[in-house]
């Protein structure tokens, strides 16, 4: 199979660490690890490179990661620190061309449609504007080469999109897996899923509860994102089982193949 590199933009929760105005100890420590934007991966394969959702902090992340080119945006769902930064890909139509797709379900492409009206109004015509086609999915759909699979995921009462492709898994913003969604992730080398903290949340997985998932879906390798202030990078990382690892912000992954 062809090389996958994975790079994660930002591995924080919504507000980000550190978190505005906060003092705690992870949030004036010295880790870089311990500083996370909101949570995004750029995935890289061929000479293409895909985005799993475009986040406040997406301009940053891109310079920060030399960021290349974006041939596609997946999104998870559409809560602000998931969508916000998707103006910032103008750059990426001019480097390259044409227009971007970008694949949601229905529900998260009618409120980024309801969120950014002038980039999909005809009589917005002289503004500079992101150039972009939407797709809503139904199921598995090909990016150049490669198939991209939604998982449902429920994020408290909401729904949100995972995404498998080839051996590699992004779960983020969850609070369950449904047991027909298990079924779409046996197999994998790297699994990423939502970790925020250790206290129970009613829209996200806990660090024990993403230990679970990882014992019952036995990827090769697991890293946790979406993590909050709670969390120190170094401290939580020592508690854990060696192929379950916390992300950080710059961290790069070659999915190798779960065999
Ligand atoms: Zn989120
Ligand atoms: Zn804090």
């Amino acid at each position: 199979m062809e090389p996958i590199r994975i790079t994660v933009l930002g591995s924080g929760t919504s507000v980000g660490v550190p978190m505005i105005g906060c003092h705690c100890a992870v949030c004036s420590s010295d880790d870089p690890r311990d500083k996370r934007l909101r949570p995004s991966i750029h995935i890289k394969y061929g000479d293409r490179g895909v985005m799993i959702d475009t986040t406040p902090d997406f301009r940053y992340q891109a310079l920060r990661s030399q960021i290349e080119r974006v041939d596609a945006i997946l999104f998870t769902h559409s809560h602000a620190d998931h969508v916000m930064g998707l103006d910032d890909v103008r750059p990426f139509n001019y480097r390259q061309g044409g227009v971007i797709p970008i694949h949601g379900s229905e529900e998260t492409i009618g409120a980024i449609r309801r969120s950014f009206p002038y980039i999909f109004d005809e009589k917005f015509t002289e503004q500079s504007r992101p150039r972009l086609v939407t797709n809503v999915f139904g199921g598995p759909f090909e990016l150049f080469g490669m198939e991209f699979q939604p998982v449902r995921l429920c994020h408290g009462k909401g729904t949100v999109y995972g995404f498998r492709f080839g051996d590699a898994a992004y779960l983020t913003d969850h609070s369950d897996i449904p047991e027909e969604s298990m079924k779409l992730l046996r197999g994998l080398d790297v699994l990423f899923l939502d970790a925020l903290r250790h206290k129970p949340h009613p829209t996200h997985s806990t660090v024990e509860r993403s230990l679970e998932s990882v014992e019952k879906l036995a990827p090769r390798r697991a890293f946790f994102t979406h993590i909050c202030h709670d969390l120190a990078h170094a401290r939580t990382e020592e508690k854990l089982p060696a192929h379950v690892r916390l992300a950080y912000d710059g961290l790069q992954i070659d999915v190798e193949g779960a065999s």
